[in-house]
């Protein structure tokens, strides 16, 4: 599952001259499937060798709209250990929950200070989950935009990676940084979004964007029972309805997936025998089931060792958490001073 891919970070990310930092969040939804593996998670580990980063599970977002508040805390863990598996090294970057550093809810309080009401409520993240939950539009929900914009300047982060869709969510976190500064002074860089050239992956309905939510996902831990359901369970091109219909590659999701996990021969060839109805669809989904089987062979080893490895995801945690707090610490000590505030007794 190495990354075919390489992020670059330009350090043009922001006009204070500070290091080129990057912080990501990600909601705890547990075992992540491959969308978010080519969406997300092949960045992140590409950027480790980039930029230093901050990868942070984001517990309170969670907190806004999770029914199931019980599997925040199962979820972080599942999460945490697909991300080793697939590559992401604590070494190298800050891996941590949002809710383990606590200087986070007092840095979303003061920003709220400077924020109009009017941004929050006509944020596009407010109206669809007002929507989605009339029973429950609550003030985190309406605070959502803050948060998130707390958690990347807690950490001073100067480039977040985004998807084309996220770009909105990130603009009022640079309205607040700016809004900040010009109020009390130079404090936050404004973040750039690093608009990320990697995929968006559509689930097994070949119609949404695969998502555990919609279950149409293909988890990256799967067993390799569960991985050929799925895969034969994908929808094709819907005008090829008998063997004998040449079909549309172009449109069919099994020969998307195709490109990601089967050599470019490989490629070429389902190419050429679904455009001249060589094969079957059976037989295509078959091929592509023992290819993603073998890319992910090694991803389940890796992360079986690092499940039985005792502790080793709290300890991940708990080092994380402990190096964001320093940063956050002294970032909320600079905050305090801007807004007027003593300095806390220690
Ligand atoms: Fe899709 Fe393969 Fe069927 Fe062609 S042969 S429509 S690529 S599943």
């Amino acid at each position: 599952m190495d990354s075919e891919h390489t992020a670059q970070v330009t350090a043009d990310a922001n006009d204070m001259d500070v290091p080129v930092r990057v912080f990501s969040g990600a909601r705890p939804t547990g075992r992540q499937h491959i969308g978010n593996y080519l969406g997300a998670i092949q960045n992140y580990v590409a950027l480790q060798d980039e930029a230093e980063c901050f990868y942070c599970i984001v517990d309170y977002h969670a907190l806004t709209t999770f029914e199931q508040t019980e599997r925040i805390a199962r979820n972080t863990r599942d999460m945490v250990l697909d991300w080793l598996a697939a590559g992401m090294d604590p070494s190298r970057a800050v891996i941590f929950a949002q809710s383990d550093v606590p200087q986070i809810t007092e840095l979303h309080m003061l920003l709220s200070m400077i924020v109009p009401l009017s941004w929050l409520t006509r944020a596009p993240t407010f109206r669809e989950q007002s929507e989605a939950h009339p029973d429950n539009v609550n003030y985190g929900l309406l605070g959502y935009p803050v948060l998130m914009a707390s958690d990347i300047l807690l950490y001073k982060a100067t480039t977040v990676p985004v998807g084309e869709d996220q770009v909105p969510h990130l603009e009022l976190a640079r309205e607040i940084a700016r809004r900040f500064n010009h109020r009390f002074g130079e404090t936050f860089p404004v973040p750039q979004a690093q608009l990320t050239e990697f995929p968006r992956v559509m689930g097994i309905d070949g119609t949404h964007k695969m998502s555990k939510s919609l279950d149409n996902h293909i988890e990256l831990a799967d067993t390799p029972e569960d991985l050929r359901t799925r895969v034969l369970s994908m929808v094709t091109d819907p005008q090829r309805r008998y063997r004998t219909d040449p079909g549309r590659p172009e449109v069919c999701n099994v020969y998307t997936l195709h490109t990601y996990y089967s050599t470019p021969e490989e490629q070429a060839q389902v190419y050429h025998c679904c455009t001249n109805a060589l094969q079957g669809c059976v037989e295509c989904k078959e091929w592509l089931s023992r290819n993603l089987d073998a890319a992910l062979a090694p991803f389940r080893a890796r992360r079986d060792a690092f499940a039985a490895d005792g502790d080793r995801v709290e300890q991940i945690l708990g080092d994380g958490a402990a190096r964001a707090r320093s940063v956050a610490t002294e970032t909320l000590r600079e905050v305090r001073e801007r807004v007027g505030l003593r300095p806390q007794p220690r």
